[in-house]
């Protein structure tokens, strides 16, 4: 396996629910780095351990990421090896992992991505919605710009990719449907996990199945790009 470089940021992804989908490079880096910062040190001391990884882990956080990204920046100015891994997937996504790649790009500090699970391209391989063409928006803005976000996806003609919570998903499809029509959609839930679900219809279909019972679990939203012939 390959020598770790001294004085770099690896992006390394971890799996987004089953421990096996790891990377034997991925355990390797995470081994050899002199430091392990993670979104959640709790979430991830369980993956840590599964595979006796005993690389000392700290936090970094949105609600901490401006008093920690000079510190790691400066830990890696004196040769220390970062690992940012996120809750779950590839670190960048919807997390802070932005910020620091930011911050090492101004540092010229070397950046290098270990490649792994993503929930947005697990839940798009699946979903049989077309996938050469895709837009992926995270998470929908709770309140300010909302009712605009919603306008611009409904002229969108590429798949639409959200991230969405099981609290809020009802809402969120119902307005879907107010703004796009009846589409095709797949609510992707609980990815590699035991309970894992491909909700397949359309939003109004979804809607319904919604409301008839509450689900739990991770949610990856995909609806159907505008067909100007509709
Ligand atoms: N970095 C991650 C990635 O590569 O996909 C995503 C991090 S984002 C903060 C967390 C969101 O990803 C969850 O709220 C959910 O929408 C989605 N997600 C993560 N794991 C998932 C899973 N196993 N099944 C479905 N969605 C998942």
């Amino acid at each position: 396996m390959e020598t770790i470089e001294k004085g770099a940021l690896y992006l390394v992804a971890t799996p987004i629910g089953n421990l096996a989908d790891m990377t034997f490079r991925a355990v390797h880096i995470l081994q050899q780095a002199d430091v392990i910062a993670a979104e959640d040190t709790r979430k991830s001391s369980v993956l840590l351990s599964h595979y006796q990884i005993h690389t000392p882990l700290r936090s970094y956080h949105s609600y901490n990421l401006k008093r920690e990204t000079p510190r790691l920046i400066e830990l890696l100015k004196q040769g220390q090896t970062v690992a940012l891994i996120s809750d779950a997937g590839t670190p960048g996504i919807s997390d802070p992992g932005y910020h620091l790649v930011q911050a090492c790009i101004q540092e010229n500090i070397r950046i290098i991505p270990i490649p792994g699970p993503s929930a947005i391209i697990t839940a798009l391989v699946a979903s049989g919605l077309p996938s050469h063409r895709f837009v992926f928006e995270g998470f929908l803005p709770r309140k300010k710009g909302r009712k605009t976000r919603l306008d611009q996806l409904a002229r969108e003609e590429r798949t639409v990719v959200l991230y969405e919570s099981p609290h809020r998903i009802l809402k969120t499809v119902k307005e879907l449907h107010e703004r796009m029509g009846d589409r095709s959609c797949v609510m992707a839930r609980e990815l590699t996990k035991k309970f894992e679900e491909f909700f397949r219809g359309t939003l109004a279909e979804l809607e319904k199945y919604l409301e008839s019972k509450p689900i739990k679990g991770e949610i990856v939203l995909l609806i159907q790009g505008f067909n100007k012939r509709d």
